[in-house]
């Protein structure tokens, strides 16, 4: 196959500046979260998606205890693309032995972060799956201990993530406009769900940026299925299931066809997904091109939906009740 088949896609990042791949790397698998990948894996799939146009690289702390931060620390070095040239996005507050957004854990915790991935600033920080927390504390400590970071040039540009839509309504209501740069929501723009389309219109009112991860919503729509630890009910886990075989026995891949539905939103900047091959890497790029080249496979999405219709927007809890 040839590559690029068309250059990827850059979409404005709210008003950072930024320019984003409209296809983002996820970097949770690195960390050995959907199986174990090798550090040579890691490297040739970094390396694949500088060439084939992706700029684009979000981490957490979170992932793998650590070690997708250090995988794609190397992967990133051994590609030795200049750092003005690419965008990575790592997170805090989340970590393997629980959730904690104080000033002070926040602000050690970039430092570390930094170490990890081997570079002097990241682009943009976020605070992780934020749900979990108190909202009122990232309004009143956390965001406003990331600005110190900001200002000391360790970090760009500041981002909130999460699950429950209502969480980004919440701070962004309470901060002044500009402290908050970036949401990054999952799960919530895929074929099976799409109610962050409701907030579009909130967040470019607000002037933030909108990433969009989790577009195979978190390998439901694969071949091969999500992993053991994925929340849906057996209900939506099942459709899924039925909607890729489907796809399969006409031929079909119901993960580019997610792909596309995903990237279709231009108020999206950046559709992450979370990748561990050259082939994925390959796949998703080229899920992109053939869309901006020859439009959505409009019949095999329409019988998609028609599958997935009675599970349509069915979510799963996350997080803490807020007081
Ligand atoms: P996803 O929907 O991107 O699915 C990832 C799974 O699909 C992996 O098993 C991957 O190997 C597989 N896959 C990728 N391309 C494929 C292809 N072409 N064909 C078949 N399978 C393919 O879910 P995700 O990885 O959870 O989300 C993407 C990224 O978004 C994460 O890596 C992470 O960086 C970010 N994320 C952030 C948050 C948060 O901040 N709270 C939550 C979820 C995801």
């Amino acid at each position: 196959m040839a590559f690029p088949l068309r250059k990827l896609e850059l979409r404005p990042l709210g008003n950072t500046g930024l320019r984003l791949s409209c296809v983002g790397f996820g970097a949770s698998p690195l960390g050995n979260v959907f199986g174990a990948v090798s550090e040579n894996d890691a490297v040739a799939s970094v390396r694949e998606a500088f060439r084939l146009g992706i700029n684009f690289f979000d981490t957490s702390p979170y992932y793998g205890g650590t070690l997708s931060e250090k995988m794609l620390g190397k992967a990133l070095k051994a590609a030795g693309v200049p750092r003005n040239e690419y965008i990575v996005s790592t997170k805090c507050g989340r970590y393997v032995d629980g959730f904690d957004f104080s000033a002070e854990r926040v602000t050690r915790s970039i430092d570390e972060s930094l170490a990890r991935l081997q570079l002097d600033y990241v682009d943009i920080l976020q605070c992780h799956d934020i749900e979990f927390g108190s909202l009122d504390q990232i309004v009143n400590e956390t965001i406003p201990a990331l600005q110190k970071q900001k200002e000391a040039g360790k970090i760009r540009f500041i981002g909130i993530t999460g699950l429950p839509l209502e969480i980004f309504t919440y701070v962004l209501d309470r901060m002044p406009p500009g402290a908050v740069d970036v949401i990054l929501s999952y799960c919530h723009y895929s074929i099976n769900d799409s109610t962050l389309e409701d907030l579009l219109p909130y967040l470019k009112s607000k002037g933030v940026g909108v990433i969009s991860a989790s577009p195979l919503a978190m390998g439901l729509l694969t071949d091969n299925g999500p992993p053991e630890w994925h929340p849906a009910s057996p209900e939506l886990k099942s459709a899924c299931k039925a909607a890729a075989a489907r796809c399969k026995e006409k031929g079909k891949n119901i993960s580019k066809i997610a792909m596309q539905y995903s990237l279709s939103n231009k108020d999206i900047s950046s559709v992450l997904v979370g990748m561990n091959s050259v082939k994925q890497v390959q796949e998703n790029v080229t899920a992109a091109s053939e869309l901006a080249l020859f439009g959505k496979d409009q019949e095999a999405l329409t019988e998609v939906e028609a599958i997935l219709k009675p599970v349509k927007n069915q979510t799963w809890p996350s997080g803490i009740h807020q007081s």
